[in-house]
């Protein structure tokens, strides 16, 4: 346990060493050169273990372990290594650190194993380049086709595949994953949240991923001059939204156990103290692990939308931006990664993740796990993201002793 912490330690400080924003959080756009020379560095100690690096499409690198019989499903385990701007030092990087050193574990020791286990790093993850989170993995699953791939653009005009010509990354996989080739996915995250340390958990397991709706709500009424249009002959957008607003807050808490539902945008036109405005947008952003829970909570809003504004006579839109299916991991896996958490006599806590992961897309096709390691103050994506490094070190025993059981 000591030198998986030591070394943990030094890949987490050479990683964060290629960072475009020293002093101000850590920032690592996908092929940047700060994030060609992280992940070269992942794959230069991939290479000192004998792994197999190969590229796909999508700029996912996988490290392959090779197993005793080929041909077998692998063991797949990692995350990402992009960050958003002024971002932290382990989002990503700790599900990228833990399977490269339970990688290392499992050569140094010899450990016999069939299956072949693979370290993988998923690119533009956070969608902070080209505008689309988990971009890679949606790709590599097939989400995503070359030519959808080759349409996206980052903000200089510079497409996908072209950005990675420029950072010299060549294509050397161009399949895509498919149901036989992993079992299971894993991967080791920070909680992004204060659950887990609010409860004094050091483990956290996922049992479920959200599912994600966004909407963009348009409230048209009429402009007019604050002081001389009586109560009575107004068309005010901005007081069918205050009713809107209040409303999906309830009808979140009222809606299921996790729930959650946000208002984070909110625009007003023309946004004059002595004007009734004319227009108001808004966002919605509404989170639950159940698909039903999930659609009932947005029909709430709709219903709750039309019924504001029909009220008041005015005119509205709205648009659905985003859309991520919950995800339901694997009953087994969580129960074998219970089983190696109390094996390090550590109660692990079964919680559900309110952010969007790469291993949600890979679950889609094949059996995934996810383990939590504590955030401190629940802060993540700033400068203040933090995560011991005993948590950290923690959890890669808990990966490795369950590698080591499902690659046997
Ligand atoms: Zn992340």
């Amino acid at each position: 346990m000591r030198d998986h912490l030591d070394r943990i330690r030094l890949d987490i400080e050479a990683i964060n060493a290629f960072n475009a924003t020293p002093g101000y959080g850590i920032t690592r756009p996908s092929f940047s050169p700060e994030y060609q020379g992280a992940t070269a560095y992942v794959v230069k100690e991939l290479n000192k273990i004998g792994a197999e690096v190969s590229i796909c499409r999508a700029g996912n690198i996988r490290g392959r372990v090779p197993g005793s019989e080929p041909g077998t499903a692998a063991v797949m385990m990692g995350s990402h290594l992009d960050t958003v701007a002024h971002g932290g030092q382990f989002d990503g990087v700790v599900g990228v650190v833990t399977a490269l050193e339970a990688a290392r574990a499992i050569v140094e020791d010899q450990v016999p194993h069939r299956r072949p286990v693979d370290v993988v790093i998923f690119s533009e993850e956070e969608g902070s380049r080209f505008g689309r989170g988990l971009l890679g993995s949606s790709a590599w699953t097939g989400q995503l086709d070359p030519g959808q791939l080759a349409a996206i653009h980052d903000d200089q005009g510079i497409s996908f595949p072209v950005a990675m010509m420029k950072a010299g990354l060549e294509v050397s996989d161009f399949g895509i994953l498919k149901p036989d080739d992993v079992r299971p996915m894993l991967e080791v995250h920070i909680e992004q949240g204060a659950v887990l340390e609010k409860r004094g958990c050091r483990i956290g397991l996922v049992e479920a991923i959200v599912g994600i709706r966004q909407l963009n709500i348009k409230i048209d009424g009429a402009a007019d001059h604050a002081g001389t249009t009586p109560m009575a002959d107004r068309l005010d957008p901005l007081q069918a939204a205050a009713e809107i607003i209040l409303a999906i807050d309830k009808i979140a808490r009222q809606s299921g156990s996790n729930t959650v539902a946000t208002v984070g945008r909110i625009a007003c036109e023309p946004a004059q103290v002595n004007v009734i405005p004319g227009r108001v947008r808004f966002s919605v952003d509404v989170r639950d692990s159940n698909l039903k829970v999930l659609e009932s909570a947005v029909a709430g809003i709709i219903q709750h939308t039309e019924d504001a504004c029909t009220k008041k006579d005015l005119n509205f839109k709205i648009d659905r931006l985003s859309e991520a299916e919950p995800v339901t991991l694997s009953d087994n896996i969580v129960d074998l990664l219970e089983k190696k958490t109390r094996a390090q006599m550590v109660e692990p806590y079964r919680m559900v993740s309110g952010a969007g992961h790469d291993t949600a897309l890979v679950a889609a096709l094949a059996e995934a796990g996810m383990i939590f390691v504590p955030s401190r103050d629940g802060l993540s994506h700033c400068p203040q993201e933090y995560t011991r490094l005993e948590d950290i070190a923690l959890a890669c025993d808990i990966l490795l002793a369950a590698v080591v059981e499902l690659a046997a």
